[in-house]
């Protein structure tokens, strides 16, 4: 066993990432030891966006950002300029880099490469037995869920129904495809199979761009049904001519109510996607988990999210689930029927209750009802 430490980071992600900077802007935190632990030497390879309306201490890393947005589908289009409203872009790259040279390579912190299997408490110690050695703090936060409790969960139970999966293609066009002022947000023209279906347009250049396709459903699709999709819609929507794929990106986001901290290392405080940050109904987490980070530091004041976003979130889970071929006309008319700031506001979880009933308004209102009523008559099953 090392010597103890006072702070131990289980798992060195975007959410620890994001702790650890606010951690350090605290006047005592020169005199804590901390360790981070994570399971891989390279970082996590991804990219996050998000939308802001205020400063959210990132500008430094944004590499791009937008304020023209676009949504498309069978039924028309709509482009809105979102000022004051930004859509920014964050590449997995950057975050590392400014996280190693300004948090990693102070001397009071530390990483190390081990893969944490299990969390004890010891006289008053948390100590973390990772696959090569064994550490331990006064204070443990981790960003992973506990090996064991996954385990545990009944094989016929999967602790995610719904998926929110995609991938994308960095694309380089022989010749001018795009308007790098402007973020394809959600294009329905494409087939709806397995769940909802929709792409994703980030132009960096007018020849540079990521295209993604992306499915909220339940059904992990393999490479080759993504590749065809994106094939068949760069050729349709996007180009003709040649164009050169540089990059890939792929992942899963869970869409789930369920609550990821009690899945958590017993002991240990929870971040990001383990402490339930992801937004169930979008995937959206960065700002929201760094939202949770600066509350836990009084960096910006504690507020309570009314319970009506929860519901609203399960209403839409269920609709995902149940009836996804209604996803495009929804998101259709919440696109074209508001102004996108309200739905950025709404997605925050920051509207009044009033600006959510003039939204609702808008929106096709069966599938709801539909699902406001099961909600009624099953109070009680179990969150997705
Ligand atoms: C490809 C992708 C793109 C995304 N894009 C966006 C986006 O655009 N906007 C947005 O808001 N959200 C996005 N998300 C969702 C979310 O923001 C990210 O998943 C985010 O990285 C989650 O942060 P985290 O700290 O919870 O987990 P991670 O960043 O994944 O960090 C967890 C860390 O724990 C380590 N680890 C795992 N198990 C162990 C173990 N047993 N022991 C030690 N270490 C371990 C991993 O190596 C990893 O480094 C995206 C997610 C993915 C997968």
């Amino acid at each position: 066993m090392e010597a103890p430490y006072d702070i131990i980071l289980i798992g060195g992600g975007c959410s620890a990432m994001q702790w650890l900077r606010v951690f350090l802007e605290q006047e005592e935190a020169g005199q804590q030891q901390v360790l981070v632990v994570d399971k891989d030497q390279a970082f996590p390879d991804r990219t996050w966006c998000f939308w802001s309306n205020k400063p959210h201490g990132y500008e430094n890393i944004v590499t791009h950002s937008w304020s023209k947005i676009r949504f498309a589908s069978p039924w028309g289009e709509t482009m809105q300029d979102v000022s004051p409203y930004r859509y920014h872009y964050v590449s997995g790259r950057h975050f590392f880099e400014a996280a190693s040279k300004e948090l990693l390579s102070k001397s009071n912190v530390h990483r190390i490469t081990d893969t944490v299997q299990a969390v004890h408490q010891v006289n008053g110690q948390t100590e973390v037995h990772g696959e090569t050695g064994q550490y331990s703090a006064k204070y443990v936060l981790s960003s992973v869920p506990s090996t064991e409790k996954l385990r545990n969960l009944s094989e016929n139970k999967p602790l995610v129904k719904l998926w929110q999966h995609f991938r994308g293609w960095f694309i380089k066009t022989s010749e001018a495809a795009f308007d790098p002022e402007e973020v394809m947000l959600m294009d329905f023209r494409t087939p709806q199979r397995d769940g909802a279906v929709f792409f994703y347009v980030l132009p960096f250049t007018a020849d540079y761009a990521l295209v993604e396709c992306t499915v909220f459903g339940q059904q992990i699709w393999d490479q080759f049904a993504y590749e065809e999709a994106l094939r068949t819609y760069i050729r349709t929507y996007i180009t003709t001519k040649d164009y050169e794929i540089k990059d890939t990106e792929e992942g899963r986001i869970p869409m789930s109510q369920r609550d990821f901290s009690r899945l958590g290392f017993d002991g240990t405080q929870a971040l990001g996607t383990a402490a339930g940050n992801v937004k169930p109904s979008t995937g959206y987490m960065f700002l929201r988990s760094l939202r949770h980070v600066q509350q836990q530091f009084g960096a910006v004041p504690a507020q309570s999210v009314p319970p009506r976003f929860a519901f609203y979130d399960a209403l839409l889970l269920r609709i995902i689930e149940e009836s996804p071929e209604e996803v495009s006309r929804i998101m259709h008319a919440l696109f074209t029927r508001n102004p996108f700031q309200h739905v950025f506001r709404f997605l925050d979880e920051e509207s009044r209750l009033t600006d959510d009933i003039r939204m609702f308004a808008t929106l096709p209102w069966r599938p709801f009802l539909k699902q406001l009523f099961k909600k009624i008559l099953q109070p009680n099953k179990d969150p997705l």
